[in-house]
């Protein structure tokens, strides 16, 4: 019995390259996804537009977070790369092909390209491209900030449940829960000035979420003690910090 080189599980059915019966199946799938699905989409969304994700509206200059940046041309170059690599393992002239031809020569060797002896490396290679793709897919509205990266300082965005994320800037990988503690920390130095509305909806960016309501009865109870008015009627220079706090307790 030898371990799986991808999920470290024993596997009985070792193959020559060491990856167990599932990841092979994992990996043929998100073989199929990257060519069937995900090329396609990316670059169907370069030629609508230059890149994917508009800064967003921001209350407040002085902190405002990166917009999401990430750009389609990037993600296709990536992805391109490596079927062309793939592909030039099956046969050196197959390097050369354009994607779809690639991926074509790919899905057609299924056996050569699942023993290959870089199997285990090509599979978690893989994993970071579709993950980065799958990000960019998704619509914006539906990403949040997890929060930086203690590398490379890069934002780190991503779905809600995202249990990891990817560096964009130096391509490590995260726990996100950890990721999202050391943001919610760092938030106690955000300030934003606005209305409950505002800070309720700056807070939705971080995945929290709470209603303009419920910050306008916090303020009035006095829970907010680092909330301070301003000379506008309903503005209030907010700590982002505290409002996330204050959620925290009241779940
Ligand atoms: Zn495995
Ligand atoms: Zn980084």
């Amino acid at each position: 019995m030898t371990d799986c080189q991808h999920c470290h599980k024993s596997a009985k059915t070792a193959s020559a390259n060491m990856l167990c019966a599932n990841c092979r199946t994992d990996y043929w799938a998100m073989i199929y996804q990257l060519g069937h699905v995900q090329l396609p989409a990316l670059r169907s969304i370069m030629l609508r537009q230059a890149h994917i994700g508009t800064p967003e509206h921001t209350p407040n200059k002085g902190n405002a977070p990166l917009p999401i940046d990430t750009h389609a041309q990037d993600l296709i170059a990536e992805s391109e790369a490596w079927l062309a690599e793939q592909a030039g393992k099956i046969r050196a002239a197959y390097a050369a092909y354009d994607w779809r031809k690639a991926w074509y020569a790919i899905i057609s060797n299924r056996h050569t390209i699942l023993n290959m002896s870089t199997a285990a490396d090509d599979y978690a290679a893989l994993e970071h491209i579709t993950r980065r793709n799958e990000q960019a897919l998704t619509p914006e509205d539906e990403l949040i900030i997890l929060g930086t990266c203690p590398k490379c300082d890069s934002m780190l965005t991503g779905t809600p449940e995202a249990e990891s994320v990817t560096c964009q800037g130096c391509h490590r990988e995260w726990a996100a829960p950890a990721i999202k503690a050391a943001r919610d920390e760092r938030l106690w130095q955000v300030r934003i000035t606005g209305t409950p509305s505002d800070a309720a909806k700056e807070l939705k960016r971080y995945g929290l979420t709470v209603s303009r309501n419920l910050i306008s009865q916090w303020l009035k109870r006095g829970k907010l003690s680092h909330a301070t008015p301003t000379k506008h009627k309903r503005q209030y220079v907010f700590n982002l910090g505290e409002l996330a706090a204050q959620l925290d307790c009241h779940r």
